[in-house]
């Protein structure tokens, strides 16, 4: 499998907003793992004998920024300048830019699944941790931000007032 810049022989691609979009990067990588390849062959760094394991690598390595991000906000760095170090301390602080625009991918991420929210302007925005909450109607998990479920969000809607 030839995977350009998206897998490469050695160390992470770079998913850098808004040209860089990390859920569409994460199902790329879920389709290359459906094809199942033995070789990759990278636009850059050494062939990889070990198709599998490097997608599992790569997969797990998302995972595992993704998770770095929700720790940091839960305990108390609500901006990108107050998470990148936390998450990046083994970096040097001229890497710490970039890691910066990978926060920011994880962030957009996790925001659009409605499991974070910010406040303020793009730049220094302020984010939280959105709390789940329980449909006010049925008791199922209700959508983000919202007092019911999608099902009983309908149901209201057709019901009217
Ligand atoms: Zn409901």
């Amino acid at each position: 499998m030839f995977t350009g810049d998206a897998v490469l022989g050695r160390g992470t691609t770079v998913v850098n907003p808004p040209d860089g979009d990390l859920s569409a990067y994460l199902r790329s990588l879920r389709r290359m793992q459906d094809l199942h390849p033995r070789t990759i062959y990278p636009g850059h760094g050494p062939t990889v004998f070990d198709a599998r394991a490097k997608l599992e690598e790569y997969v797990a390595h998302r995972a595992m920024r993704e998770e770095q991000v929700i720790d940091a906000i839960g305990s108390g760095h609500r901006t990108i300048a107050e998470m990148v170090p936390a998450i990046y301390a083994e970096y040097p602080p001229e890497l710490h830019e970039l890691a910066g625009r990978q926060v920011l991918a994880q962030l957009m991420k996790l925001e659009r699944e409605g499991r974070v929210a910010h406040t303020g302007p793009p730049e220094r925005a302020a984010y939280e941790l959105v709390v789940a909450r329980d449909c006010e109607r049925c008791g199922r998990p209700a959508l983000p931000r919202s007092r019911f479920c999608g099902r009983c969000s309908l149901v209201v809607l057709q019901e009217g007032p």
